[in-house]
């Protein structure tokens, strides 16, 4: 009688709610009203753009809700192996457009708001970036997301929800400044607050010993406790019902009670005290690239690493009463070493909460995490000093120290007495500061160390991580790193989208990126390169308009459009570009009149953030802007060439700049780039690259064919050869000249930029910019000449999106899933 008045119950719930949502426009004009009315609060006779683009979002949000429901009913009845996916940084950007497209609704809510007198594009308009991470790896994390529920895999995201995201970047005077991204400010529709899931994380403290049952064990007080608290974020695949989960943890102060602060009468600063415990979600850490030894770092990463254990767990302890098959239904993905402490915190809650013992607790965490590091370099990784450690995580470190004595012990076995390769690879590095080498903790405990590239995995074999890959050469892999179409051509160039299914013939390359290879045998056919032209001048249309309010520079669209958006650093090389530019504006300024009207017009776009700490990053955005001062000022010049900064480049900035470009450039000295995955995105885009051998451009090559490419530049195994040369490595009297045109203050700031210019000079130009400077004007003159024959560029441009298809992270996915997680696909009814 009860289980019929259960199932009786969930159909008369099912029909109060009057079945699932509808997605025809009339009901999805009723739901925007109910949502202006009730969840807005505004007069549905009477609401703007940004208040129905919450209405809006919310029904959306709804639909996405329902899915998500279903989905995770569905994995808890099928229990599958569960991928859960732990990264510090998810670059989502926007999420209107995204979800409204995944759901395949974009038709019908573009008719609802029609018929309330709003545009759906202008209302996308409305939402600000979710930056909650910095470049590449924090990209890839939402990309592998959107992959993930897309190929309906079971998988969780767990990160943590900063306040601050990424800075905004302003540009004054042609200075970066940096403004903090207080993003939630409006409110942010996309999430759900979970009150009721939360967990107590512990710092600080001591560790005793005690006996129970007659067996000693260690017991850790901790001194500080923060309560954190989940947001969801669905994702929802495209073509699937599946909608996943990111889970984010924000940092709150713990219901604890402390007595003592209160009975002393010090009421309103034990409140302050606690609310101190919010600064550990407050800011996103804004380097890409090195992260020392900053307490509120660790304790960043070990609070959403105890977190997400906690809850996961929780889940596996719901539906399995030992852990004995732990490892078949977990699989925990560090992504970069950023969560790597989730290897102590496993064990430590094996050990110390469930006392499984250790050679049980052992077995069980190093069948269950798998590594990636998108690290080139070994004086990169992230190392945390063990005193910090110590007072932070005292339970953790004496965790580490055990493992290591462990794998010391195992590997002098192995190795015998080769004190030299013993204290390379040791967890612990000693020396003046003691420090904890979290890469090779990660090494240690995982089960696979997969790299982002080919290329990348051969420098951590044969450089980075040569001694593990000796001692464990089965554990390395790789996963070229790849990028969902669904955002990257879908959402951001509609029109090549439409184009692409109107000449397959169908549009189920968004699911099965392998069709686009079809394109292929379009590639010469006049009338798709027509049609191929006029996508893309419609979409260098849009980024001139944006550029002109922008910079207040007016561009040609008969120009090519030659784009470098990416972090600023010295390794991808942004001063080559400017010296590149300066040296065509040179060449146009002491051509004779006739002979210019040879030059092909180029608009040169230059857009990324500089660390806020990396001054010559700084200085290379300071002296775009000079040169851009310059040229886009002299008559001479023209519209033979443009050179402007995008500035504050975040996920919607590439979103509408990749579709208008012509040329991307991906310039990185060889042996620096892991992945990239830029040029990937471009590459889908129908855009030409002009690139060096680095990170996965010779994959990329393979598919698009170096022919349809603009190739140069030193090759990974000849850069320490031309390092080594320094001084003597003769660059070209044409980069002896640019240089000088700067170093002699012909854009002004000579004093300022006298340290930038150091850089590439005098034997000190470790980044290559000298010794590749010819080869990449040589690449420049051979991209200009294929611009100039329409036909042909429109044919190599066809057959870049082609080839694309290697580059979908749908690829990635599929090959993480079979090859280092061991999940299958769970496909909710729909
Ligand atoms: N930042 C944003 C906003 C991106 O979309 C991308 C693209 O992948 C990156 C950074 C990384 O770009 P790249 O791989 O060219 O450095």
């Amino acid at each position: 009688r009860k289980a019929g008045y259960i199932g009786g119950k969930e159909e008369h719930m099912f029909e109060l709610m009057d079945g699932f949502l509808k997605n025809d426009p009339v009901s999805l004009q009723k739901d925007i009203l109910h949502h202006v009315e009730y969840t807005v609060a505004r007069s549905r006779f009477s609401f703007d753009d940004f208040e129905a683009y919450q209405a809006l979002s919310h029904s959306v949000r709804d639909r996405l809700i329902e899915r998500w429901h279903d989905t995770q009913q569905h994995f808890k009845k099928k229990d599958p192996k569960r991928l859960y996916f732990l990264s510090l940084e998810f670059l989502m950007g926007r999420s209107l457009s995204n979800s409204v497209n995944n759901l395949g609704i974009q038709d019908q809510c573009a008719e609802a708001l029609n018929q309330l007198g709003f545009e759906y594009e202008v209302l996308a308009e409305q939402e600000g970036d979710a930056a909650l991470g910095n470049g590449g790896l924090a990209r890839l994390s939402a990309c592998q997301m959107d992959s993930l529920a897309t190929l309906d895999y079971p998988a969780w995201g767990y990160g943590l929800r900063y306040q601050y995201g990424l800075f905004r970047q302003i540009i004054l005077d042609g200075y970066q400044h940096e403004q903090p991204d207080y993003w939630l400010n409006f409110g942010n529709p996309w999430e759900i607050e979970r009150v009721h899931v939360s967990y107590a994380v512990k710092f600080y403290g001591t560790v005793e010993e005690e006996v129970v049952n007659g067996e000693k064990c260690k017991v850790w007080i901790p001194g500080e406790t923060v309560e954190a608290v989940a947001y969801d974020n669905p994702i929802p695949g495209y073509g699937t019902r599946n909608t996943i989960n990111l889970r984010l943890w924000a940092a709150k102060p713990s219901d604890g009670y402390d007595i003592e602060s209160y009975t002393t009468g010090d009421y309103i600063n034990a409140i302050v005290n606690r609310q101190k415990a919010e600064i550990i979600s407050n800011v996103l850490y804004p380097d890409d690239r090195s992260y020392q030894g900053k307490e509120l770092r660790l304790k960043q990463q070990y609070f959403f690493v105890s977190a997400s254990l906690q809850d996961i767990i929780r889940r596996f302890k719901d539906a399995h009463g030992n852990f004995d098959n732990f490892p078949e239904k977990v699989a925990l993905q560090l992504n970069d070493t950023h969560p790597s402490i989730s290897i102590a915190e496993l064990m430590r809650v094996l050990l110390d909460e469930e006392k499984l013992g250790w050679k049980k607790a052992w077995d069980i965490v190093r069948q269950v995490f798998s590594f990636t590091t998108h690290t080139v370099q070994q004086e990169a990784l992230e190392k945390v000093p063990v005193d910090l450690f110590e007072s932070v995580l005292p339970r953790h470190l004496q965790i580490i120290y055990d493992i290591n004595f462990a794998f010391m012990e195992e590997l002098k076995a192995k190795i015998g007495p080769d004190y030299a390769r013993l204290s390379r690879m040791s967890i612990v590095e000693e020396g003046a500061v003691k420090n904890i080498r979290v890469a090779n903790l990660s090494i240690v405990c995982s089960h696979t160390v997969n790299g982002v590239s080919r290329a990348h995995s051969e420098l951590l074999k044969t450089r980075v991580f040569r001694d593990f890959y000796e001692l464990w050469p089965e554990k390395f892999q790789y996963k070229t790193n790849g990028v969902t179409q669904r955002r990257w051509i879908v959402v951001s160039n509609p029109s090549l989208c439409a184009l692409i299914s109107k000449w397959l013939g169908t549009e189920s390359w968004i699911r099965n990126i392998d069709l686009l290879a079809r394109l292929r045998e379009f590639a010469s056919n006049s009338d798709l390169q027509k049609e191929w032209q006029m996508v893309k001048k419609v979409n260098k249309l849009r980024l001139a308009e944006y550029i002109e309010t922008m910079s207040g520079v007016k561009v040609s669209l008969d120009a090519m459009f030659d784009v470098q958006i990416k972090r600023i650093h010295e390794y991808k090389r942004q001063l080559l570009n400017i010296l590149g530019v300066i040296h065509r504006y040179d060449s146009i300024k002491n051509m004779e009149k006739s002979e210019r009207r040879k030059v092909v017009p180029r608009v040169c776009i230059i857009g990324g953030k500089a660390p806020p700490g990396y001054e010559i990053a700084k200085k290379v955005i300071k002296l775009c802007h000079v040169v851009a001062e310059t040229i886009n000022n002299d008559n001479d010049v023209g519209d033979l060439l443009k050179l402007v900064f995008i500035p504050d480049y975040n996920v919607s900035v590439a979103e509408l700049v990749i579709p208008g470009s012509d040329l991307s450039q991906h310039i990185s000295t060889a042996g620096h780039e892991a992945s990239g995955t830029g040029s990937m995105k471009f590459l889908m885009n129908g855009c030409l690259l002009l690139a060096t051998d680095d990170g996965s451009t010779n994959e990329i090559i393979e598919e698009i064919g170096a022919e349809n490419m603009f190739i140069f530049g030193a090759k990974i195994n000849e850069v320490p050869t031309l390092r080594e040369k320094g001084s003597t490595v003769k660059a070209p009297l044409q980069f002896a000249r640019v240089v000088r045109m700067v170093r002699d203050g012909y854009f002004g700031f000579k004093d300022y930029f006298k340290s930038l210019c150091d850089t590439v000079e005098n034997g000190k130009d470790f980044y290559l910019v000298g010794a590749d400077f010819a080869s990449y004007l040589e690449a420049q003159a051979a991209a200009d000449r294929a611009y100039v024959d329409k036909e042909k560029w429109s044919e190599m441009s066809i057959l870049c999106t082609a080839g694309s298809g290697r580059f979908s992270s749908d690829r990635t996915i599929e090959d993480y899933a079979e090859n280092t997680w061991g999940i299958q696909p769970c496909k909710c009814p729909s």
